[in-house]
Order: C-alpha cells, then structure tokens, then sequence
C-alpha cells in the first residue's frame, strides 16, 4: 500500500491538492487528508512538489518492431519495458503495420501479454496495413471477440502507396466488423486508419460518415499531423463530428516537408474549435520513420520514440500555453473512452492505480505507478523489463 500526499491531482480535470491512497492495484481513495496508522505496510510519497496525473496511455506502438520498408536490415527492434515506464506511459496499445507477413498476431499477442506480465497493461490491434485484414482466428471480427488483448483494429493504410489500396466498401465493411467484435466482446472495437500522404486524405472517412450508419467513434484515423494538407482535412473531418489522432514521433531536426509537429498540431486544432476530446495523441514508437524523396525512394530511416509522447505534451503547455488538462487528456482519458478501456485513463477511486508523478516545474517524470506497482522512482526505472539491465 501507498499514500501520495499532498500531490496536486489531474484526474485529467484538476482536482485540488489532495492525497491518494493505492491498494492492490487500484485507487483506493482520494481525500484531502489521509491518515492511516498502525501499519508498516503503508509506504508514504511525499508529493508536494509533484503533479499526480493518469498514467499515460500510448495507443499505437509497433511493440513487436515494425518497419521493414527499406528491406530486411531496416525492421525495427521490439519494445522493452522502460521505454514505456520512464516517459510516464502505463497503457499501450500495440499494432503491426506495414509488415503483416513476417511479423505475425501471434507474437503481437504474446508480446503485449509480455508487458502486462512485466508490470504495465498493454493491448493490441488485429490486422495490419492490408485489407483484407490479417487475423488470427479467422475473421476481425471473431479476433476481438475471443482474443482478450485485441480491442479494435488497424492500423489499416489508406491513402499512403504502401496500402494495399482498399475500396470504399471493403475498407467500410473492415470498421464495421471490428465494431461489432467490440459491442459483442464490450470492448471499444475502433479501426485505426493509417493515413499516408495520398490526396485522397480523409475522403473514404468523410464518405463513411455521410453515407453509412458507421459512428465517428468507430474509427480513428492518425498521424493527421503529418503534413499542413492532411491536417487541415483532420480538422474539418474533426469538426464533423471525427475523431482525430496526433503523431508525437517526429524528427524536430528534420522535419518532412509540410510536417505539423504534435504540439503544434494539438494547440492549432484546440483554437480552430475542435472539441478537446475528439484529439488523441500517439508515438507511433519503435516504427520506422522512413525518409522518402521525390520519387518514392527511401533515402534514410529513423525508429519512432514513445517517449516522444510526454514530449510533445511538455512543449504544448511550456511553450505554446496549452492547458495542462487539455493536453492530458489527448493521452489518458480521451483514449480511454474512445477505446474503452475500464479502469483506465483517470484518478478515480476504484480505478487501476496507474499515476505517473510530474516535477511541478518541468513536466519531467518522477515517480511511476502502473497497477499499483512501483515501478519508476525519483526518475530510476525501479522495475526493469525481462531482458533490461
Ligand atoms: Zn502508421
């Protein structure tokens, strides 16, 4: 058991100075003051220069590696542990992308049941860049009904050269599926739509919600901040009624052409009107971030960084004056809801205790926990994954 005392509470919504009592990996409480004695079992935080906001939820990283697009010698290294926990992320949505052949389900799967043994909660999409969509049971469908760690499905590519370029009504009947595996299986049951550079955009996402009965909530399309054109379509599409994803991994050094950066897209969006829980924001960490010239040649390669999440959070408020709840929120309880992930993504009593401890000033990760357990300490990765050192 612990108490955080007198830690200023984010629940994302600021909540006052309060303490907040963890047992058996929940919240037990969150009072004013909360005195328990006669115990050596209570640990005690003390937090009164410490931010207590939700555990961070990252809700799309290659966690088995992704990448690949420039052959074999360019997929990327798989997730290790503390690459989550020190940037303050205790939820993660894992995925496949462009590569559906030789990185399989089957190894999604284990490996975000991996990370859950190791100490965080992870999940998982079914399917990958293609349609029609890889499985592991047979259809998207039966996957997020009978397979405990798939809560939706994607990324599918649309509008990007290395889709499998999808028709209207096979990439429709794919986010209907996953919607019903979801209200079957009472989970979240979206599609992540990897959006490319195509200027077809956002067009079949438009489509899908003048002309069928699909809710915006169905779908999420991301890396809308990949250039001025698409996030320009992401806000309108947002302001429809959508639903739209940031992409924090980007190089600030070398920016693509046209590229929006996370923060920058989140403060645009929020003053253009986009209602503040309509935005998520996502690493897209251990991707490839290939570098493509004019004709479609690859011309070098990067590895996407989940850290750049809590990043991108940090320059939104320190620098482009974004409130801290706002910015939270594309992070915790935004993703929580839209993908319906219980326990998660707030400090409420009865909750998972998942609360990462921010330094007052910096916005820099102190202390975190995810379910209860201590896993990074005055900034020291307490818990270190299997294969970590
Ligand atoms: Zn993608």
């Amino acid at each position: 058991m612990y108490i955080i005392k007198n830690a200023k509470v984010y629940t994302p919504s600021y909540a006052g100075i309060k303490d907040i009592l963890i047992c058996g990996g929940k919240i037990e409480a969150v009072s004013d003051n909360i005195e328990l004695s006669g115990s050596a079992e209570i640990k005690v935080i003390d937090a009164s220069k410490l931010l207590a906001v939700p555990g961070l939820i990252d809700n799309h990283v290659h966690i088995t590696g992704g990448g690949g697009e420039g052959g074999f010698a360019s997929r990327t290294p798989e997730l290790m542990l503390t690459q989550l926990t020190s940037a303050g992320v205790t939820t993660v949505v894992g995925c496949l992308g462009t590569d559906g052949t030789a990185r399989s389900l089957g190894a999604l799967v284990a490996k975000a049941n991996g990370l859950t043994a190791e100490g965080v909660t992870a999940y998982a999409m079914t399917g990958s860049y293609a349609v029609p969509p890889i499985t592991l049971t047979g259809s998207t469908q039966s996957d997020i009904m009978y397979i405990d760690a798939f809560i939706g499905a994607g990324e599918i590519a649309i509008s990007d050269h290395r889709s499998s370029q999808p028709t209207f009504d096979e990439l429709t009947r794919v986010i209907s599926e996953a919607r019903i595996g979801g209200m079957l299986s009472g989970k979240g049951g979206v599609t992540v739509l990897h959006v490319g550079d195509g200027k077809r955009g956002l067009e079949y996402l438009r489509r899908i919600l003048k002309e069928t009965e699909l809710p915006a909530c169905s779908m999420l399309p991301t890396h809308i901040d990949r250039s001025e054109a698409l996030f320009a379509q992401g806000v309108e599409y947002a302001l429809a009624g959508g639903y739209i994803d940031l992409t924090s991994s980007a190089d600030p050094d070398f920016p693509e052409e046209d590229e929006v950066m996370a923060w920058d897209a989140l403060k645009r969006a929020l003053d253009a009107g986009v209602a503040p829980d309509h935005i998520t924001m996502s690493s897209d960490g251990q991707g490839s971030m290939p570098i493509f010239d004019g004709q479609r040649n690859m011309i070098g390669m990067g590895v996407g960084q989940v850290e750049s999440l809590h990043f991108s959070i940090v320059k939104a408020v320190k620098e482009l004056g974004v409130s801290l709840e706002h910015a939270l929120m594309t992070v915790t309880s935004n993703p929580a809801s839209l993908f319906k992930l219980s326990g998660k993504g707030a400090i409420r009593t009865g909750f998972d205790a998942d609360i990462t401890l921010l330094d007052e000033d910096t916005l820099s990760v102190n202390t975190v926990f995810a379910r209860g357990k201590l896993m990074v300490d005055k900034g020291e990765c307490v818990v270190k994954g299997t294969f970590e050192r």
